[in-house]
């Protein structure tokens, strides 16, 4: 049978990984080349090693290719990214996570077999900024390098109106998906549908248009 999940590099990303993989009561194997690294994970991983990734054999001894999946979170050591990813991959691997530093750390990656690439730090950067730009934006999720999804406050100047009277798809070229009202979801909502002021408005679109939207109507 398959095992779940194994995580190699126990950082602040790969650390935070393995504790919600285990929460949410997943196989988790914690892989660390420093050994407090994996004291730390023993009580919270179903199984906690002290291993070189770049070292073909040992992974192979854990046998690595019964994972379904393994993510590779070895933060500012590019090198050993690299080449632990092209192990993963000639193991056979059914699918590989890894986390990128960079845009050149992220070529590399795509040409030697990483399923998919993660970059944190500039994904949240991102987030942090739009939410920064304005306290009515609560979320925001990068779709391609074009779109995105946002999560917006009605706000004032939305208050009272409906989806018609803003012609949001007019005006800005964004849709409106969805509308939460507290704890409730509406996911077609109607265009004579009246915004509340705490609505959240969940808008897709591309972003020069989100952009548009959000300073004339958020
Ligand atoms: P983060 O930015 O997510 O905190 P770090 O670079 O601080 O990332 O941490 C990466 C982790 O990966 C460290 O705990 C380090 O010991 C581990 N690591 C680095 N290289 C290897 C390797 N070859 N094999 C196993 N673990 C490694």
């Amino acid at each position: 049978m398959k095992k779940e999940f194994a995580v190699i590099g126990l950082g602040r990303f790969g650390g935070s990984i393995c504790r919600a993989l285990s929460t949410e009561g997943m196989q988790v194997l914690a892989i660390d080349k420093d050994e407090e690294k994996v004291n730390e994970f023993k009580n919270i991983a179903s199984h906690a090693v002290i291993l070189d990734s770049t070292d073909e054999v040992s992974l192979k001894e854990i046998g690595i290719s019964n994972f379904e999946h393994v993510i590779v979170a070895i933060g500012e050591n590019i090198q050993a990214s690299i080449l632990t990813t092209v192990i993963l991959s000639e193991l056979g691997v059914q699918r590989i996570t890894v986390k990128a530093q960079n845009d050149y750390h992220e070529k590399i990656l795509n040409k030697i077999g990483a399923h998919q690439i993660v970059h944190p730090e500039r994904d949240m950067g991102r987030r942090i900024a739009h939410n920064l730009i304005s306290n009515n934006i609560l979320d925001y999720l990068e779709l391609s390098d074009e779109h995105s999804i946002v999560e917006v406050k009605a706000g004032r100047k939305m208050k009272g109106k409906t989806l018609i009277d803003l012609d949001i798809r007019a005006n800005y070229g964004c849709n409106v998906v969805a509308i939460k009202q507290g704890k409730s979801i509406n996911v077609s909502p109607m265009a004579d549908e009246i915004l509340k002021e705490d609505d959240v408005l969940i808008v897709i679109g591309a972003d020069i248009d989100i952009s548009r939207f959000e300073k004339n109507l958020v």
